[in-house]
This record gives C-alpha cells, sequence and structure tokens, in this order.
C-alpha cells in the first residue's frame, strides 16, 4: 500500500523529483532541533513549479496523505519533522529569484532561495533586506516566512512578518492562491498575509513572496559591550530604549558561556571573553558624522552604567567579525552540546532582565547548566538548558520537564510569551495551553480545518494532542 503510494508519486512527478530510499532521505527525519524525534518520510518530492505543488496536495488530499513542507531544515521547534507516513515537500529546488523591482524596491522570491542570498542581490542593487536571522546563511526564505522568523535586526526593522508584502500559496486542497502584492498598504479585505507568515506550514505551502526592501544604510557601527555584571548590562537595555533617544537596529545579549560555545565553534575570542556577558549594539545612519556623535554617546552613557569597555566597530570587517561571533553561538550548542533544551520565550522588553536573572536559579535548583543569548533588545531571548556531562538521562529529562513548567510559569507572570520566532512546532506543542485560552486555540483549530479540511499539511503541530 505504501509503496504504491510511492509508485503514483513517481509516475505524476518522475524519479529524478522523488526520493525514497531510506539512507538517502533519512536526513529529512529532522531539522535542527534538540530532543524531538521524527519518522522517516515515506518520500520526499522536490518540487521545481507552484503546479507541481499544486499538484501534489491535490492528490495528497485525494489519498488523505499527510504532506510535511520544508524548506532547509534549520528550524528549532520541529516545525518541519515528519510524521508517520507522511511524505516531505522540499521547496529547496524552488530556489529562483524572479524579480527585483528597484523602482518600487520590492524582490519576488521562491521560497527555496536562502535568505543571505536575498540580502547580497538587495545589497548589490544599493538596497537592503532587513530580515536578518542568525541563520541567514542556511535558513530558507520560505521557512523564514512559515516561522515569522526574527533575528538581529527586528528592534527597527521588525519580524519577517513587516517585510512581506504578498504572497503565493497553495493550498492543502491544491488551489493557487495569491495574496498582497507589492503594495506597502492594502486593506482590501482580511489581511491574509500575516495570517499566514508565523503559520509554521499548517494553512498552505508558500510559493512565492513578495518582500520589501529599503533603502540601505550609508554607515553602521557595532559596539561590543563587555558588563562585570549580568543584571547591569541588562537593566540598561529598557532604560536606553526609553531614555536615549535612538533607535540602534539591534541589541544583544551573549552571557560568558554563549561566548565560549561561539569562541570554541569558530576557534576566535572577543574582547574581555572573562566577561560576565557582553552587550551588542548595532547604529545605522545616512551621515557619517551624526553616526560617530551617536556611538561616542551611546558609549559614554554604557561606561556610565557600569560597561567595563566599550569597543567600536565602524569598518565593515570587524563589524562582520562580531556578528559572525554572535551568530555562531547557536551553532556551536548544536555542535559540542547536542543534549540541550533551546527556548525562545519572549516578554515585555522592560520585564527581561527578571526573566534572564531566574534562569540561572531554575537550573541551579535542578543541578542543570543553563546559558543565555538573544535579541534583548525586543525581550527575546534563547534560555538553553544543557545536560551535565554526568547526569543521567531520566534525571536530565524529569530536571528538564520541571525547569520548563517554572521558566513557562515565570514567562507568564511576566507577560511573555512561549514563543518569540522559532514557533511551537512540536517541540512546545504541550505547553501552548499555558499561553492561550481555550477559546482562541479552538478558533485557531476552526482556521486550520478551514484551509485543511482532512488535516493533510502538517498535522500534528502547533496544537496540543
Ligand atoms: C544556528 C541557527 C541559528 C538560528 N537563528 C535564528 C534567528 O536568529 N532567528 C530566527 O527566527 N530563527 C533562527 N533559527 C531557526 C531557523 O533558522 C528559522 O526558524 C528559519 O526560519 C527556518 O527556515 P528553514 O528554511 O530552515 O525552515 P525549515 O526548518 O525547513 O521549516 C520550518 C517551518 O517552516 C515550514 N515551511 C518551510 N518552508 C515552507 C513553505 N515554503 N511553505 C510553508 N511552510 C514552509 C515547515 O513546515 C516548518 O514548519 C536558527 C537556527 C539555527 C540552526
Amino acid at each position: 500500500m505504501m509503496m504504491d503510494l510511492v509508485d503514483e508519486l513517481m509516475r505524476l512527478f518522475g524519479s529524478e523529483n522523488v526520493k525514497f530510499d531510506h539512507e538517502e532521505i533519512e536526513k529529512y527525519s529532522r531539522d535542527e532541533t534538540s530532543g524531538v524525534e521524527g519518522e522517516i518520510p515515506l518520500a520526499v518530492v522536490f518540487p521545481t513549479s507552484t503546479e507541481q505543488v499544486s499538484q501534489l496536495m491535490r492528490w495528497a488530499n485525494e489519498r488523505r496523505v499527510a504532506v510535511v513542507p520544508r524548506g532547509a531544515g534549520t528550524g528549532l521547534s520541529g516545525g518541519a519533522i515528519p510524521t508517520k507516513n507522511s511524505v516531505v515537500v522540499s521547496l529547496e529546488r524552488m530556489n529562483r529569484i524572479i524579480e527585483l523591482d528597484e523602482r518600487n524596491m520590492t524582490i519576488v522570491v521562491e521560497p527555496g532561495v536562502i535568505t543571505g542570498e536575498i540580502q547580497k542581490i538587495a545589497e548589490e542593487h544599493g538596497l537592503y533586506y532587513a530580515g536578518d536571522p542568525a541563520s541567514s546563511e542556511s535558513s530558507s526564505i520560505g521557512g523564514n516566512v512559515a516561522e515569522n522568523a526574527g533575528g538581529v535586526k527586528v528592534i527597527k526593522y521588525g519580524p519577517t512578518a513587516f517585510h512581506v508584502l504578498g504572497l503565493e500559496v497553495v493550498l492543502p486542497t491544491g488551489e493557487v492562491v495569491h495574496f498582497g502584492g507589492k503594495t506597502l498598504k492594502n486593506v482590501t479585505g482580511y489581511d491574509m498575509v500575516r495570517l499566514f507568515v508565523g503559520s509554521e506550514g499548517t494553512l498552505g505551502i508558500v510559493t512565492k513572496i513578495v518582500l520589501r526592501l529599503v533603502p540601505r544604510p550609508k554607515y553602521a557601527a557595532v559596539l561590543l559591550v563587555p558588563f562585570g555584571g549580568i543584571e547591569d548590562a541588562l537593566l540598561c537595555v529598557p532604560k536606553l530604549l526609553s531614555q536615549s533617544g535612538l533607535l540602534p537596529a539591534s541589541i544583544e545579549f551573549m552571557d560568558r558561556y554563549s561566548s565560549e560555545m561561539a569562541s570554541r565553534f569558530l576557534n576566535e575570542s572577543i574582547p574581555n571573553p572573562e566577561a560576565e556577558c557582553h552587550l551588542i549594539f548595532e547604529l545605522e545612519s545616512s551621515d557619517k558624522q551624526n553616526l560617530v556623535k551617536e556611538y561616542i554617546e551611546l558609549g559614554e552613557t554604557l561606561m556610565q552604567m557600569n560597561a567595563t569597555e566599550v569597543y567600536i566597530a565602524d569598518d565593515r570587517t570587524q563589524r562582520m567579525k562580531i556578528w559572525r561571533f554572535r551568530k555562531a553561538i547557536a551553532e556551536g550548542i548544536i555542535a559540542f552540546r547536542p543534549v540541550h533544551c533551546m527556548e525562545d520565550v519572549v516578554v515585555p522588553t522592560a520585564n527581561m532582565p527578571k526573566l534572564i536573572v531566574s534562569t540561572y536559579q531554575i537550573a541551579q535548583k535542578r543541578g542543570l547548566e543553563v546559558l543565555n543569548f538573544g535579541h534583548v533588545g525586543d525581550g527575546n531571548v534563547h534560555v538553553t538548558f544543557l545536560k551535565p556531562e554526568r547526569m543521567q538521562n531520566a534525571v536530565w529529562e524529569q530536571a528538564l520537564e520541571e525547569a520548563l513548567e517554572e521558566l513557562y510559569r515565570t514567562t507568564v507572570q511576566l507577560e511573555g510569551s512561549l514563543t518569540g520566532e522559532h514557533g511551537v512546532g512540536l517541540k512546545r506543542k504541550k505547553y501552548l495551553r499555558m499561553f492561550l485560552g481555550e477559546k482562541e486555540i479552538e478558533l485557531m483549530k476552526r482556521l486550520k480545518s478551514l484551509f485543511d479540511p482532512n488535516n493533510i499539511l502538517n498535522p500534528g503541530k502547533i496544537f496540543p494532542d
């Protein structure tokens, strides 16, 4: 029966576009999420056009076969992990840049384009794609849209949703629909673009994306700021945001343990590696003198707020070096501490110091190791619990469960949310009820069944069993 389905897929899409050999497709049974087990799919289909995606969904809907969309598989919530007897649709071969419209400052792309490529092409045209997840060199824009990816430039430019103007989507029933377009404003009917962005591949498969580009900032400077105390560093963020009159493009945080991961991964060091933590600021301006004035003022203010030192990188090479370091933290964790749990809680910015400080107590109480890094300027921190080397698996699992419960309870008390950018997926669905009421969940489920009456598109994700 299962092999019959695979044969049908081969007939429909050709053997060059379907893989089913277990060894070859084993890597499609997981993403970058630690601790979430998947199934080897029945097959992986590699469409090259919207028509093929539509044909696949029509077939799957008729046969009631589950389909799991997949971009580059860098997800951190298990969203692209297949459930039993499902077919993975990998969008990696739909990777064309369709149009860059300089005058309207838009770019139209297929979902499999790697985000960093969009950034580069925009830059070559003197423009800027402001979506910048730390995985920009490896994640696809389709995955960014499905997760509403954030990253290191959210304070100033917003998450992916702020850059998406239009979408082409294949519905679970196979119909192709278009939402939005190239206009910056559009209130003709409901905002379907915003509904689909962040829907984690459960409502439809995104096959084309119209993205907004903005003018490229002429000058930028990155400030790397070590602190002797974590609380000092964290308390200055909301103060600076509300009182300095500046809107930095980024304010990132990494504690000492996080820096050690990046350092080990890159075999590189940063100034003051012994500091308890570092903040990273990026300022942008169209005027060089203005930028210098702003970073000097910011640096002085930070020194008054107990920073140990302020390092300024205002040439591109130095700036890139700092960002490369910051972006390597998650890769270091995945490489050196594979048994971990990377969280993605988000709280209103001013509540973030309390949240981060509490995580060290939550971990210590249970003998766990923890590190914190992330986008403190937008209240989003990747609290990461690590299994101590000698801890038995069963003890780790129990301690982790308790630690997560306490972390989420604290997040709720601080008016926060379960996930800021990584999504619910498989990893967090059992905690959804701590953050959403029954009515909200019911409305969301009704939306899901409106688009996907047979529950064939990415089933088992987001909603608790
Ligand atoms: C080292 C590292 C750093 C990271 N840093 C960040 C960060 O700073 N900010 C951030 O937000 N995330 C970050 N992530 C998480 C991850 O990169 C993002 O969630 C990214 O958006 C996933 O893109 P992807 O192409 O890998 O998607 P996948 O992992 O393949 O899929 C993710 C979800 O999108 C769905 N999907 C994929 N393509 C489509 C499509 N065309 N249509 C419909 N649904 C689709 C899948 O079903 C799944 O639910 C990081 C991950 C790693 C490993």
